[in-house]
């Protein structure tokens, strides 16, 4: 199988490239490199299996032969990211979801974009299931992204539906693990990377809103399973596992004992929703899928992937 992967430099999408290299399948990943790096691909430069192509979806894309599957993850996806990028992360989200579409559509390829927790907004009820609308401003900072997204729900059920495109939607919800950037404002890195570095740990407001944490090898097998089912609406994807933010600096704290931060509480940004919490009735049913790695192994991991990459190591004199 030929597998087209947009997206493919970014966290999430270097390591999908990684799990179906592994499954002894072609990639072809697609990047523009606005968020991602090209450290994370590096170690495939010589994989035969794997072709880079630094290309923008936003503009169409030709490929030459057969593609089987399309994967499209190209989108800024962090606040500190679409917030610099706004204009770029919605065009990635529709002229991109609809040339990734077009493409797929062209090749017979199935398609599968990845949506997000954060189309729920500023949710209603918790756990969101996928029944549930949203509640988002249009204009509000957050909704270049979370617009973005919708919309590119939207255009992929309209392929679906209109011109027949073999179509999934997977809304993941905050998923973390190794090769993410320290300097992209989440969460988890951040509060990783102030502890390792023994700044302040910034917690935003009075830390009481939650969010629940999926290691990126329990997301991605959910996403390959949805690959693989014949389910078109969208499905959840995500760790059950609630933390408050303040509990979640406390837990980094514990798991770096050598460091010297102190939790300091700064301004809540707006329109950061309250409590993202995913249900995953359907994920379990249509797929079978269930995350599987603790917050307490996946934190660890991610501790130990950023000193390996010099984080907070102190230079050898
Ligand atoms: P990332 O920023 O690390 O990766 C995104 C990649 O897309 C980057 O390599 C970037 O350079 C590339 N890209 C962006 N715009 C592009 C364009 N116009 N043309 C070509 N390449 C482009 O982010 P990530 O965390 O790996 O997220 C990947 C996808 O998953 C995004 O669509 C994001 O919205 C979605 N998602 C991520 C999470 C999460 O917690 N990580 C949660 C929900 C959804
Ligand atoms: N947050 C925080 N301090 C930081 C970065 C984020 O308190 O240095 C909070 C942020 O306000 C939000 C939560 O952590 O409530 C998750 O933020 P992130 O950007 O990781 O994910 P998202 O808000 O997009 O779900």
């Amino acid at each position: 199988m030929r597998v087209l992967i947009s997206g493919a430099a970014g966290f999430l999408g270097s390591n999908l490239t990684d799990l179906i290299l592994a499954d002894g399948y072609e990639v072809i990943g697609v990047d523009n490199f606005i968020t991602g790096k090209r450290e994370n691909l590096a170690h495939l430069s010589s994989n035969p299996r794997f072709k880079l192509i630094e290309h923008e979806v936003i503009q169409p894309l030709k490929i030459d032969g057969a593609i089987d599957r399309v994967f499209h993850l190209a989108s800024p996806a962090t606040t500190v990211g679409y917030y610099k990028n706004q204009i770029a992360t919605l065009k990635a989200n529709s002229f991109g979801t609809c040339n990734m579409l077009d493409l797929a559509l062209e090749k017979s390829a199935r398609f599968l974009v990845a949506s997000t927790s954060e189309i729920y907004g500023e949710a209603a009820k918790s756990p969101q299931p996928e029944t549930y609308w949203g509640f988002v401003n249009p204009i509000g900072l957050r909704s270049i992204y979370d617009e973005a997204k919708r919309f590119s729900e939207t255009c992929t059920m309209a392929y679906h539906r209109e011109r027949g495109a073999d179509t999934r939607i997977i809304r993941m919800f905050n998923t973390y693990g190794p090769r993410m950037d320290p300097h992209d404002g989440r969460v988890v890195t951040t509060f990783i990377r102030q502890a390792l570095t023994h700044q302040p740990i910034t917690v935003y407001g009075d830390g009481t809103q939650a969010r629940s944490l999926c290691y990126v090898s329990d997301t991605l097998s959910g996403l390959r399973l949805a690959m693989d089912s014949d389910f078109h609406e969208p499905i959840n994807v995500g760790n059950p596992d609630l933390v408050t933010i303040v509990q979640l600096a406390r837990e980094i704290l514990e798991l770096i004992p050598d460091s010297k931060s102190k939790i300091a509480f700064a301004t809540k940004p707006d329109y950061d929703p309250r409590i993202l919490k995913p249900d995953l009735m359907r994920a379990r049913q249509v797929l079978g899928w269930k995350p599987t790695i603790s917050r307490k192994e996946g934190l660890s991991n991610l501790i130990e992937d950023f000193r390996n990459r010099g984080v907070g190591v102190s230079p050898a004199r």
